[in-house]
This record gives C-alpha cells, sequence and structure tokens, in this order.
C-alpha cells in the first residue's frame, strides 16, 4: 500500500517517528522531514517522562527503536513530595526520563536508518509542499494548524498558572515536587533526573506570584527567545536548598501559559496532523511525547492499511481519538489541582499527597494506600478514627465517614457539567451562591461530568464559600471516597 510521496513537516518526536515507521512499512516511499532547526541547534526542553506502557507500544510497533530509547533513558525512580518536615513517597519507582535532546538523537538517526531524507535548517508551510500525504508534526505553535483553522475546528485555551521548563546540572535523588514561599509569592517545582548528570527542574507560579514577585516586569524586559534570566536568579535563590546552591539551567526558558489544544478534525484533505499539533495535555500528566510517538505508530498503521488517503486518516483518528481524549481528561483535572494549589498549601502533607495521587480520578485511596500504607492511614485519621490496614475496605469505611445533611439542610442546588471550575462560568454560579450554606451538586452520569462536580465542590470547599453534598452514580464509589478522604466535598449521595 504505498502513497509515493510523503512530506512531514517538523522533525520533533511525532514528526521523526512517524517517518521511521511509514518508511519501514512502505520502503519505496518517498519520505522526507523538514525541520526549521539545525541538527546541532539545542532543541528546547530538558528531561521528559515515558511510560511502561508507552514504551511497550514501542517496542510492539519497533522493537529496534525501543531498545534504543531505553538504552539513553534513566530507569524509573520514586515520586516524592518534599516538605519542611520531609520527604513524602507518592509512588515507587515507574517510568523513564529520557533527556529531550537525546532522544531526538536517537529518533533522527533511527528514521536515517529506514532510508528517510531529513532536510534540517528548512523552514517550510502546507502551500510550498507537492506531496501524496502531507504530515503535520511541527508542534504546539503549528502554522499547519492555523492555516486550516476552519476545516480542523480549533479549540485553545490558555492555563491560569505559569510555568517555566529549567533543568540542573545534577541528578536529583529520586523525582519529587516541592512549594516553597518568598512572602505572599508561592512556587512550585517538579523535578526528575533524567541523566547521571542531568534534572528537569520545571517550575510554576500562580497570578498573585507572578504579581507580588514582580515577575511581569521581568517578562516583558525579556526579548522573545532569549532565557528569563531575572526570574532564574529569584528561582535559584527560592530554591537554593533543593538546587544545593546550583544555578538553574536555562534554554529559551521563559514563563509561559500552558496551552491546550483541541481539534474536531485531525486530518483535512491530504494533511493529517500529529502530536502537539493536534492535541496537548498538561504536563503535570507528563504525556505529550508519550502521545506523539503513540499517534505516530498509530498514523503509520492507517498509511500501511489504506490506499486511499482519507480511509487512512480516518482509520488512524479512530484508534487514537479514545485514549488522547481520555488523557486530556486526566491532564485537565490535573492541570486545575496545580492551579489551585496555593488554597491546599496550608494542609496536612499527607493529605496534599494523597489529594494529590487522586487528583485526576484515575487512583482510587485503596491504590494509594496499597503502596503507601503509612501515609494513607496519617491522612485519613483527618476522618476522625483509625482507618483499616485493608486497602479494600477503605472505600466502604471513608464513606460511613463522610458528613450527612437533611434535606432541609440544603440552601441551593445547582446542576454542574463544566469541568474548568475556575473558570468565567463558575464565577458567576458561585456568586449566585450564597455563603455559608450547603450546596447541593448534580448532574449527567459521564466521567467528565462527574469530575466537574467533584472538582466544582472542592472549589467551594476550598474557598470557605460552602459545604458540599456532590449526587454521583453508584458506578463511582471509589471517586466519592477519595473526595471525602481529601477533603474535595463534604458529602455524597448515590443516585438510584
Ligand atoms: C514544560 C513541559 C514539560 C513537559 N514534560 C513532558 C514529560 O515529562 N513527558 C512527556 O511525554 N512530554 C512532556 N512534555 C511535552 C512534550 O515536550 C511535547 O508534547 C512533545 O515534544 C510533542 O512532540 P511533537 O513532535 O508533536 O512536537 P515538538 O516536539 O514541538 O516538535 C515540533 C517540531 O517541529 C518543528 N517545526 C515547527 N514548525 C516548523 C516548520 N514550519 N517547518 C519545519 N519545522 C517546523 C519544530 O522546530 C520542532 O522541532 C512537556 C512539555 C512542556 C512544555
Amino acid at each position: 500500500m504505498t502513497h509515493r510521496t510523503i512530506a512531514i513537516i517538523g522533525g520533533g518526536p511525532a514528526g521523526l517517528f512517524a517517518a521511521r515507521l511509514i518508511k519501514l512499512n512502505q520502503p519505496d516511499a518517498d519520505v522526507t522531514v523538514y525541520e526549521r532547526n539545525g541538527q546541532d541547534t539545542a532543541t528546547f526542553g530538558f528531561g521528559v517522562g515515558l511510560t511502561e506502557s508507552t514504551m511497550s507500544n514501542i517496542d510492539r510497533a519497533d522493537p529496534a527503536a525501543a531498545e534504543r530509547i531505553r538504552n539513553v533513558s534513566r530507569a524509573g525512580h520514586d515520586l516524592k513530595l518534599r516538605d519542611d518536615a520531609g520527604d513524602i513517597v507518592l509512588h515507587g519507582a515507574r517510568n523513564l526520563a529520557i533527556g529531550r535532546a537525546e532522544l531526538l538523537v536517537e529518533l533522527n538517526a533511527l528514521a536515517l536508518d529506514a532510508g528517510v531524507r531529513i532536510e534540517y535548517g528548512t523552514r517550510i508551510g502546507v502551500d510550498d509542499l507537492d506531496a501524496d500525504v502531507i504530515v503535520a508534526a511541527d508542534g504546539v505553535r503549528s502554522a499547519t494548524r492555523a492555516r486550516f483553522a476552519d476545516q480542523l475546528g480549533v479549540r485553545e485555551t490558555l492555563g491560569r498558572g505559569r510555568y517555566m521548563w529549567c533543568g540542573i546540572d545534577f541528578a536529583v535523588d529520586s523525582a519529587f515536587f516541592a512549594a516553597r514561599t518568598r512572602g505572599d509569592a508561592l512556587f512550585v517545582t517538579h523535578a526528575y533526573p533524567y541523566t547521571e548528570d542531568r534534572s528537569t527542574f520545571l517550575l510554576e507560579a500562580d497570578d498573585e506570584t507572578f504579581e507580588t514577585a514582580g515577575l511581569a516586569a521581568f517578562d516583558a524586559a525579556t526579548p522573545v527567545g532569549e532565557s528569563d534570566t531575572a526570574s532564574l536568579d529569584l528561582l535559584s535563590e527560592v530554591f537554593s536548598d533543593d538546587l544545593k546552591q546550583r544555578p538553574l539551567l536555562a534554554n529559551r526558558s521563559r514563563w509561559a501559559r500552558f496551552s491546550t489544544i483541541g481539534l474536531d478534525r485531525w486530518s483535512t484533505g491530504n494533511v493529517v496532523l500529529l502530536g502537539d499539533a493536534a492535541h496537548t495535555a498538561h504536563y503535570t500528566l507528563g504525556s505529550g511525547t508519550k502521545l506523539a510517538l503513540e499517534d505516530a505508530i498509530a498514523l503509520a498503521d492507517g498509511l500501511a492499511g489504506h490506499a486511499d488517503v482519507a480511509d487512512a486518516f480516518a482509520a488512524y483518528e479512530a484508534a487514537r481519538r479514545p485514549s488522547v481524549d481520555r488523557f486530556k481528561l486526566l491532564a485537565g483535572r490535573s492541570q486545575r489541582w496545580w492551579e489551585s494549589y496555593r488554597l491546599r498549601h496550608a494542609q496536612p502533607a499527607e493529605l496534599i499527597a494523597m489529594s494529590y495521587m487522586t487528583r485526576a480520578g484515575n487512583l482510587t485511596v485503596a491504590d494509594f494506600a496499597a503502596h503507601e500504607p503509612t501515609t494513607a492511614a496519617t491522612a485519613l485519621r483527618s476522618l476522625g478514627a483509625e482507618p483499616p490496614t485493608e486497602p479494600s475496605e477503605l472505600d466502604d469505611w471513608i464513606l460511613s465517614r463522610a458528613a450527612t445533611f437533611t434535606p432541609e439542610q440544603v440552601t441551593y442546588r445547582l446542576t454542574w457539567t463544566e469541568p474548568d471550575v475556575w473558570g468565567a462560568a463558575a464565577d458567576d454560579a458561585v456568586a449566585s451562591i450564597p455563603s455559608g450554606g450547603v450546596v447541593e451538586v448534580s448532574g449527567p452520569d459521564d466521567t467528565t461530568s462527574v469530575g466537574a462536580r467533584i472538582d466544582f465542590a472542592e472549589r467551594l470547599r476550598l474557598t470557605g464559600h460552602a459545604r458540599s453534598i456532590v449526587v454521583l452514580p453508584n458506578s463511582f464509589r471509589s471517586q466519592a471516597a477519595a473526595a471525602i478522604a481529601t477533603g474535595r466535598t463534604d458529602a455524597v449521595i448515590f443516585e438510584a
């Protein structure tokens, strides 16, 4: 099944891996990657994480590539919450970490081995190309996506908080996150080792921090493309203990708001998008490179199995949509958890740990307790009694400890479905709820809506606006228990 000429815009993980797999599947095809940066130009970004499930997928599609990637990866590490009182383990060794630059070196070599032509230092647009298939792997700022915005149905939202991607020149002992304050400014780091002598040191600041610490002025004075050295100096000081007095390493590092991209369709005519060009998911779930590489596998399969380009693109999208949508849902909840971190900062560290692990709705309290029983037990004692030691008994025990309210005590009832519980619609809804009462939040039974109303209830509680009851389907008992245990809601009611 050969498509004669295949042009790929972008030599990031998505473009290079797609090029290799397409060429391996269709040796007679002419496959060319165009990358605007030179081959030796240092790429942006430091280390990224890859899950074992992604590595298994790569292994199945291309064992040689999986082996090369593993050879330059750093094996899994514990994840800890670093608190003034000490470290709390959140989960044990999982995932691989790999330098973005190292990954690209391997993918470049693998693409060349397969017979792909790569033209570095070539910025190109769809209108410059004449090919049977054009693959747009041109990243989060995709010009191809902008060019076909109407046909693709583009949605973009900017995160509320800001982040900056930095590095350090030593391997931290384990991955960790830590929050450090300077007056009213609150900075959070997510750090993880990815080589013997390098770690990613990702930083976050909310709007209040940005204002208080005067970062807007620094940012405005720094030309595009350069690192924000003034912020880096400040952050090196704020995190000096975590950094062991070493300086932060920068690579085009400056504050940005995370851009969440969604498209109604991933292709139009003979043009198909993949990786960050087609969708993004918040980095706190560590999934962008994973999604990019898995897209490449599905696109190569689609093209190999269908002579008709539209059929090939439809097969690719059908294969990838469900898991991309699931990741976007989890990542959205994770993003909003981090963006509202300031309101949790004063909570006991064990409670923050359990809240973090259950924030996206894909892990239960029992999952957490099975791996970290001591931390889970300490957090659960906030419910006023000694929890059972058997993880499978925890959901029932937690639900039995929840508050109960009579219908007469409920002061306000609303239906809530919007996932962005800190957005303008949520602001309006909260403004119309009298403060100090008990609010019952109900809505549809799908996973997105259930997560949205748990998060809305949490907003009411975290801001001290009202107590809350969330109405949930019976099938969401574990999410209900996690919501009670982590203080997201006071009570739940199960629908029949
Ligand atoms: C702070 C942060 C932390 C992250 N951490 C993780 C993590 O831990 N794990 C993880 O899996 N992911 C992580 N990611 C996400 C990851 O970096 C991206 O999702 C991934 O790089 C997407 O790959 P891509 O190939 O689609 O796009 P990119 O890597 O952006 O590659 C696009 C390429 O296209 C090129 N290009 C663009 N336009 C043109 C043009 N007109 N002509 C030629 N070339 C062009 C660019 O130069 C670039 O090389 C993180 C992202 C951020 C911002």
